[in-house]
């Protein structure tokens, strides 16, 4: 592991785990992400990183899909099981069908090599807006803006999930998929609407990643309240949607 003192003085004290076999590369985002304020901790290996990412509590994991050993897919996978820690794929050109590994593995959003440096910066940043590693940048806010249930509660501006009182863990993308529903309930979905909506991007592909995603939230979900995971309806042979029982 190489750790380096993240630039002093900035606003930003948040550590980020790179894990990257290039040397190179490792170096470029380091430079770029020190010069933001980031801490970094880095390392060339997959068994490191999942050791590193159970160990210690990250802003957003930065991880390679081709390493060397254990590759990024099993390593999201291992991260997965204990954290939902954003995760920033890197992916080459041409890994398509890997990228797509990715999500299912339950990676939040991807950049392609080559990238710039600049771009993953953006990225980095966006991912951890979007996630409640911020959350009390925006507790301020005079207004809450809380989808309330009568099992599950969702308040936007702290990024958090409650069902029956009880907080619910998601990754930023199962979040965004539960707000993104729960937001135009009643509404029917279907899997590339989703994609495009949540995942924001149009790659043609396997809209397993957004069942595999559902299946996740409503387990998550059942664990706690029953009610709440039945809120998100499978319509069969269209989509999903999320419904509102009146009664
Ligand atoms: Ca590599």
């Amino acid at each position: 592991m190489v750790s380096k003192k993240g630039v002093s003085g900035m606003e930003n004290e948040q550590t980020i785990l790179i894990i990257e076999d290039e040397d190179r590369i490792r170096r470029l985002l380091s430079i770029y992400l020190e010069r933001d304020g980031f801490h970094i901790i880095e390392t060339d290996n997959g068994n490191d990183g999942i050791t590193y990412a159970y160990e210690q509590s990250f802003a957003l994991i930065i991880l390679d899909l081709m390493l060397p050993g254990i590759d990024g897919i099993e390593v999201c996978k291992a991260i997965r099981e204990q954290q939902t820690t954003p995760i920033l794929m890197l992916t080459a050109k041409g890994e398509e069908a890997n990228r797509i590994e990715g999500f299912e593995a339950g990676a939040d959003d991807y950049v392609v090599k080559p990238f710039s440096p600049r771009e993953v910066v953006l990225r980095v940043k966006a991912l951890l807006r979007r996630s409640h590693h911020l959350k009390s940048t925006v507790q301020d806010k005079p207004v809450k803006n809380v989808l309330a249930f009568d099992h599950l509660t969702i308040d936007n501006d702290a990024h958090r999930v409650t069902a029956n009182d009880v907080e619910i863990t998601l990754t930023p993308k199962e979040y965004e998929l539960l707000y993104f529903l729960a937001s135009n309930q009643d509404r029917v979905y279907d899997r590339e609407q989703l994609l495009k909506e949540v995942w924001k991007y149009e790659f043609f592909g396997d809209l397993r990643t957004v069942d595999t995603h559902i299946k996740r939230l409503r387990e998550k979900l059942t664990k706690v309240s029953e009610d709440a995971a039945q809120m998100i309806v499978t319509v069969w042979g269209v989509g999903y949607k999320f419904e509102v029982d009146d009664l």
